[in-house]
């Protein structure tokens, strides 16, 4: 617990939870501990309803996610908010700019019609609700958005929260009211004791598109409002990208901790491919090992439907459970306490033929257990081999005796 503390007091550890509510499984993010699984759920102007959202926060808390973001954008949105508020036991985060937004459109037409107030009321509220982190695109600047035209993109900007500032801040030649009063938002962020977790507007939202000079100034404008919030007693943590080359994955994350001061790094992914629709919870993991490996805290998990449809319940467990296998494939190399011994117990299951074991260690024992009974067996080896189990034989002829933990 003291590296804990440590780390809480150095910033490069938060514990994200507001003042507002008790949270019974509240987690630690940042260095030296185990890499921490993000899910988003939320309705959208399409779909989903309350009772949607409760049965994916479900769905995703019993699949083993550390932390759930609500990122609703249609129905009631603030109703959906205090029902997963109010259901929910793990750190809960959300993106007021959507709501803002949405009701800009609403009420008077179109989002740039949002005025700073808007934007500030909404966070307040989400705040009040008793939400545990925010993300605040904070680092999409004009700086940001020269860059950005001055070295163009194949897919622009992604970020829904980074288009709509973005959108704004071009309508109205202003800066971005986050950045611009980010004093307003530590005040707000401190009287609450929620985290605030930057947003990278500028993330690529394609291979080609990664590592670019308009990603890396948002990087450097974050670095120095990371230092500005934790002058004023604010907890903080970095979002990152996005679509990733796996050789620039690396790069990527120790960029972050050295302009951020070692800030706890939150990447949504990242994805390693752009042509993986309907698996991209695969490449999402995969990138995700990648930056985990190398030091990144936090994995926002990607779904199956991602870049196609909002998410099912299904597709919330699979994404959770990718996921999970991303950081904990990267616990194992970071040394985090217990991280491989769980793989030695599984390993030592498997030696033994210990199918009750094997299913209790696996990360779905429902689905482990379901794909092993699909076959009828005549004897304790599975049915991929059978009477031919390289197990029995090598018990049988190499004399070895069941493996210990
Ligand atoms: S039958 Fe084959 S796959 Fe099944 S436990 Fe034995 S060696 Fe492994």
């Amino acid at each position: 617990m003291e590296f804990v503390r440590k780390g809480l007091a150095n910033g490069t550890v938060v514990i994200p939870a507001n003042m507002r509510r008790k949270l019974t499984s509240p987690c630690a993010i940042g260095k030296g501990l185990r890499t921490k699984v993000n899910a988003n759920i939320g309705t959208s102007a399409e779909t989903g309803s309350k009772e949607t959202e409760l049965a994916k926060l479900k769905a995703a808390v019993d699949s083993g996610a550390d932390a759930v973001m609500d990122l609703s954008t249609g129905g009631d949105i603030a109703g959906v908010r205090k029902a997963i508020v109010a259901n929910c036991q793990v750190p809960l985060g959300t993106v007021p700019i959507y709501q803002a937004a949405v009701q800009a459109m609403e009420t008077r037409g179109s989002i740039v019609d949002m005025t700073v107030d808007d934007l500030f009321d909404a966070i307040q509220e989400h705040l009040e609700d008793g939400v545990d982190f925010i993300t605040v695109h904070c680092g999409v600047t004009q700086s940001a958005i020269s860059r950005l035209r001055g070295q163009p993109r194949v897919t622009d900007v992604v970020s829904r929260g980074g288009s709509f500032l973005i959108g704004w801040m071009l309508h109205r030649n202003r800066e971005n009211p986050l950045y611009e009063y980010y004093d307003r938002l530590l005040e707000l962020a401190w009287k609450y004791d929620a985290t605030l977790s930057l947003g990278d507007g500028m993330r690529p939202g394609s291979l080609a598109d990664a590592s670019d000079r308009a990603q890396f100034q948002e990087l450097i404008t974050l670095g120095e409002l990371v230092q500005r919030a934790r002058a004023a007693g604010v907890q903080v943590m970095v979002e990152g990208p996005g679509h990733v080359p796996l050789d620039q994955i690396g790069a990527n994350v120790k960029m972050e901790k050295t302009l951020c001061d070692g800030a706890p790094f939150y990447v949504l992914g990242p994805l390693v491919t752009d042509i993986g629709a309907g698996y991209d919870h695969i490449t999402g993991a995969i990138g995700g090992a990648v930056a985990a490996a190398a030091g990144a805290d936090f994995l926002c998990y990607v779904t199956p439907s991602e870049h196609l449809s909002l998410p099912i319940v299904e597709d919330v467990k699979e994404g959770v459970i990718a996921s999970r296998i991303a950081a904990h494939a990267a616990d194992i190399v970071k040394g985090v306490g217990g991280a491989i011994d769980w793989d030695r117990k599984m390993s030592a299951a498997r030696k033994n033929l210990d199918w009750e074991n094997q299913i209790g260690l696996s990360l779905d024992p429902e689905k482990a257990r379901r794909m092993h009974n699909r076959h009828h067996t005549t004897g304790t080896a599975c049915s991929m081999c059978g009477p031919y189990c390289a197990m029995e034989i090598m018990a049988k002829y190499l004399g070895t005796t069941s493996a210990k933990c």
